[in-house]
Formats: structure tokens, C-alpha cells, sequence
């Protein structure tokens, strides 16, 4: 069979859903979406049990359908601050998303299709209940949603091996399984890791019931400076943080050490040099509550777990049966190369704005709908892939500096972002009257050319052995 449409979008995760929202709202352009899971909503269908956005809701998924009702947390280690869902909420609100796109009647959601590939009129999607398979003609155009696909511990293939003996679980499955074990040993220098350590200690196991296999050390956003709305001035601070920074830094050691100085930047541990940097944040109270965990294993990468014990690139540690390894080690978000976003027949959908995922998305369907020539939209949206290093964050911050700053001179664009509730500085203009907000506004503005500069001559003094 031959399915005409004028975008085929390939995956139904957030990015998928969010361009194909905007997009539709500007045109009545027909899309079709195809995922091969059997429900729209990407990564979030393997969320574990306690995963919550990290960011708040106020700023996460589509444009048309708010999240949550932008309430402040009243208690716990998101107290003060703007409610985050959780990961069935997410799944919930994408089912809800799909169906609402779906009722405008220019947008068609084939779950349990895979893409496969060019095909002999188009693009050769299965159908994954059938197996039939079907030809897709993109009239305009194939927007890639899949380039960043995320990987995740209850999907990913396991990076070490695993002795039959041994007790080793992925992190969805840490709930049901810990009343069976003593003694916890978390794989992982990430987020997720940092979850599974805090699920723990709120379940009151003790700290130094508590093993933390650490490789690198990880830089995390202090939560405080990116709240919305009635406290889109705490987004101000830190980016007149990250400027003021930026512009005097002598190095990339002195960079972060400036950034940890100001509150933007936190590490576990202030003793031990951190080189990763993934884009994800932590409150103070989560910081506090971590740090409480002093069994941290520095050996580099688990390479395989025997019943009693665990080797790793540097060495290995003892373990035994009462042992429970959670395996929080995916990569999370993808490490792609940066591709152009738009190119003949195509959309790539790539990162432009720093860690605004959905916020991206949705702009690439507006652009898409206004703008004609290719090489304008690539201008108004280079790419801008995630950071994995500390070096990273230099490329990554200069580039949404240089972005936002051609953006000024777009008023079509700029009128969009007002009004765009995925827009984190959205609320900036009704809270210009605060005094903090404004200095905060000044700072920015005076820095930010120094900042560019400094940054892009930046020596790099990352200690060796870190990277
Ligand atoms: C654990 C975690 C928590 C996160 N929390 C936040 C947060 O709090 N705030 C924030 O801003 N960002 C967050 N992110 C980052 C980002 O917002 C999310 O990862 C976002 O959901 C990514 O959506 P996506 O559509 O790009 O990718 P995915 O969710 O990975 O979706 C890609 C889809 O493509 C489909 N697909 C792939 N190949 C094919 C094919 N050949 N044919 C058909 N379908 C295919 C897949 O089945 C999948 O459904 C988080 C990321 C992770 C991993």
C-alpha cells in the first residue's frame, strides 16, 4: 500500500509530537507520524517507577496542551519550585497529546511502524502487527525525530557482562527488588545514578548501606536558576552567572570553578575534578542527601560482575550474593554529530537552544512553516548537540548566545517565542520591573560579548586522566 502525507515524521517521542504541533498550527499541512513502539511518548514508555522530569513542566512537551498546573512543590527536594511530573504523567500526557493532534484531522499516529529506509516510492515503512509493508510519500518532506533517540538503562544492551551468580538489576526494576538485598552497589555517573541513590536514601536505607560506582565526575545545573514564570528572574541570575563567568575565565578549570563559586554548577564531590557535563540539574537538598553517600568507587568502567566480585578498568572491588547492582549506565541522551537540520526533502531535528529539547522541536515546525529558503532556516537554527564533556559546555552555551542574538533581529520568530509556552523565558518581559531581574538583564547584556570571545580561545586545562 502507498500512504501519501505531506511530512512523514519518523518516532513519536516528545520531539516528534512537539514539531508536529507547531508545524500544524502555522499550516494545514497533513502529517503523518510513525513510531515502531506500540504508543506515542519515545523513551518515556520505560521511564522506571521514580523518574520525574528534572526540569520543570511548566516548560516540558507541546505547545498547544500545557502540563501539570504550574503549581509550586510545597515540600521535599523540589520545595520552592515548579512542579515536575512524573515519568506516567509524561506517558500520560503524550497519549493525550497524540489523540488531540490526531482530532484535528491533519495528522494521522501509526504506532508499531518501523521506518526501514528509502523505498522503491518512498519511504518503506512495516507494519509491525501485520508485517505488510507499505510505501510513505513525503510530499514536502521526512522529519527525522529519531537522530537523538534516547538510550536507557531498561532497553540499552548492558555494557559489561554479568556472571550467572551475580545479582544485577536495571533501574526500573530497584523498587520491586531492594527489600531482598542488604547492601546496594549503584552503577553509574549520571542522573540516573543520582536518582537511584536518592530513591534509596528517601526509602531510609542507610548511606553507608550504599556503593557508588562513579567513573567520572558529573557538573549539575543548580535547579534554582531554571524556574519559570513568577521566577524566571532565578533564569536571569544564572545566565548573567554564566556570562560574568564565561568573560573572565582564564581556562576551562577556571571557567567551572568560577561557575561552581557562583551556584550554577555543583558537583557530589568538591574534592575530585569533574569533566562530565550532561545538561541535567539538582536541587540543593538532592546535593546535600548525596553527598551523605562517602563508598564512591573510582576505578573507571564496570567491565563485569562475578558473585564476588566486580572488575573495572583500574581494579576491582568485592561483592557477594546480599549485593544488589543497579545498573543505572545508559547513555541517556544521544551523542550525535551535528548534521545541517534542514536539507533538501529533509528535517534532522537537532538541539539549537541548550538543553530545551521540546522547546527546539516545536521551533523547527514554526520555522518550517515561515520560512521558504533552506540556508535562512539553517541561519536561524544551527545545530547545537548536546554536551557530554565540560568542553562541551563552552561550545554549547556560545552557540545559544550567538543563536538568541540573531534571533533578536527576526520579529516573526521573536513573536513566537512570547508566546510559546516551552519558551523558559517566556514570563521575562512581566518581571523586568524587579530589580534583581534587571541587573540580572544588564549583566547579560554586558557580558555576553566578552563572554563569546574569551570562550572561543578558551585554553583547556582539564586535568589529565579526567576526560
Ligand atoms: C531519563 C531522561 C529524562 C529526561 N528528562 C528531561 C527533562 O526533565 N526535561 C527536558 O527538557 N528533557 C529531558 N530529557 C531529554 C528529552 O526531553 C527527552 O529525552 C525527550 O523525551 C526526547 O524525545 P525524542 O523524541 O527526541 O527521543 P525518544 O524519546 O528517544 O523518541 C524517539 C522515538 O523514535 C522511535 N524510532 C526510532 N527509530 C525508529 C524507526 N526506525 N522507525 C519508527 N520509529 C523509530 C523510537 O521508538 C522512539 O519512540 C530526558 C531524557 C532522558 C533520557
Amino acid at each position: 500500500m502507498t500512504i501519501e502525507t505531506d511530512y512523514l515524521v519518523i518516532g513519536a517521542g516528545a520531539s516528534g509530537l512537539a514539531f508536529a504541533d507547531s508545524l500544524i498550527a502555522e499550516t494545514d499541512a497533513e502529517v503523518t507520524l510513525i513510531d515502531r513502539q506500540e504508543s506515542p511518548g519515545g523513551h518515556w514508555l520505560h521511564a522506571y517507577p521514580f523518574l520525574r522530569l528534572h526540569s520543570p513542566s511548566a516548560y516540558y512537551g507541546v505547545n498547544s496542551l500545557p502540563l501539570g498546573q504550574d503549581r509550586i512543590d510545597g515540600s521535599g527536594y523540589n520545595e520552592g519550585f515548579y512542579e515536575r511530573a512524573t515519568g506516567e504523567e509524561v506517558r500520560d500526557y503524550f497519549g493525550r497529546v497524540a489523540s488531540k493532534l490526531e482530532g484535528t484531522g491533519q495528522v494521522r499516529v501509526l504506532t508499531a511502524h518501523e521506518h526501514l529506509g528509502d523505498g522503491p516510492d518512498g519511504e518503506r515503512v512495516r507494519d509491525l502487527g501485520t508485517g505488510d509493508l507499505h510505501d510513505v510519500v513525503a510530499r514536502r518532506k521526512v522529519v527525522d525525530a529519531r537522530y537523538l533517540e534516547a538510550s536507557v538503562p531498561a532497553t540499552h544492551a548492558r555494557p559489561f557482562e554479568v556472571e550467572p551468580d551475580a545479582r544485577v538489576v536495571p533501574v526500573n526494576d530497584l523498587p520491586a527488588a531492594a527489600g531482598s538485598a542488604s547492601s546496594f552497589t549503584v552503577l553509574g555517573s549520571g542522573k540516573t545514578s543520582a536518582d537511584a541513590c536518592s530513591w534509596l536514601l528517601e526509602n531510609d536505607v542507610e548511606p553507608d548501606r550504599i556503593r557508588w560506582v562513579r567513573p567520572r565526575e558529573m557538573w549539575f545545573d543548580d535547579r534554582t536558576y531554571f524556574q519559570p514564570l513568577d521566577q524566571v528572574g532565578n533564569i536571569m541570575a544564572g545566565l548573567a552567572a554564566d556570562t560574568e563567568a564565561a568573560a573572565s575565565a582564564t581556562d576551562l578549570t577556571d571557567l567551572f570553578d568560577r561557575l561552581e563559586e557562583s551556584g550554577r554548577l555543583n558537583r557530589i564531590d568538591r574534592s575530585a575534578p569533574a569533566t562530565m557535563y550532561r545538561g541535567t540539574m539538582l536541587s540543593a537538598g538532592e546535593l546535600e542527601a548525596l553527598r551523605q553517600i562517602d563508598d564512591v568507587i573510582r576505578l573507571g568502567h564496570v567491565d563485569r560482575i562475578e558473585r564476588d566480585r566486580v572488575v573495572l578498568t583500574h581494579g576491582e572491588i568485592p561483592t557477594g550474593a546480599e549485593v544488589l547492582h543497579v545498573d543505572c549506565t545508559a547513555l541517556g541522551l544521544a551523542d550525535a554529530p551535528a548534521r545541517p537540520i534542514f536539507e533538501p526533502g529533509r528535517i534532522v531535528v537537532q538541539s539549537v537552544r541548550h538543553n530545551s529539547p521540546t522547546f527546539n522541536a516545536a521551533l523547527l515546525g514554526f520555522v518550517e512553516a515561515h520560512w521558504d529558503d533552506d540556508s535562512e532556516k539553517n541561519r536561524l537554527c544551527p545545530p547545537n548537540p548536546y554536551a557530554s564533556t565540560t568542553a562541551d559546555w563552552t561550545r554549547m552555551m556560545s552557540r545559544t548566545w550567538q543563536t538568541e542574538q540573531d534571533w533578536l533581529g527576526e520579529p516573526e520568530l521573536m513573536g513566537w517565542m512570547s508566546q510559546s509556552r516551552l519558551n523558559l523565558l517566556g514570563a521575562l518581559p512581566d518581571h523586568l520591573g524587579e530589580e534583581r531581574t534587571q541587573s540580572a538583564v544588564q549583566s547579560y547584556l554586558a557580558h555576553v560579548g566578552p563572554a563569546l570571545e574569551r570562550l572561543e580561545r578558551l585554553p583547556d586545562a582539564t586535568p589529565p586522566g579526567n576526560t
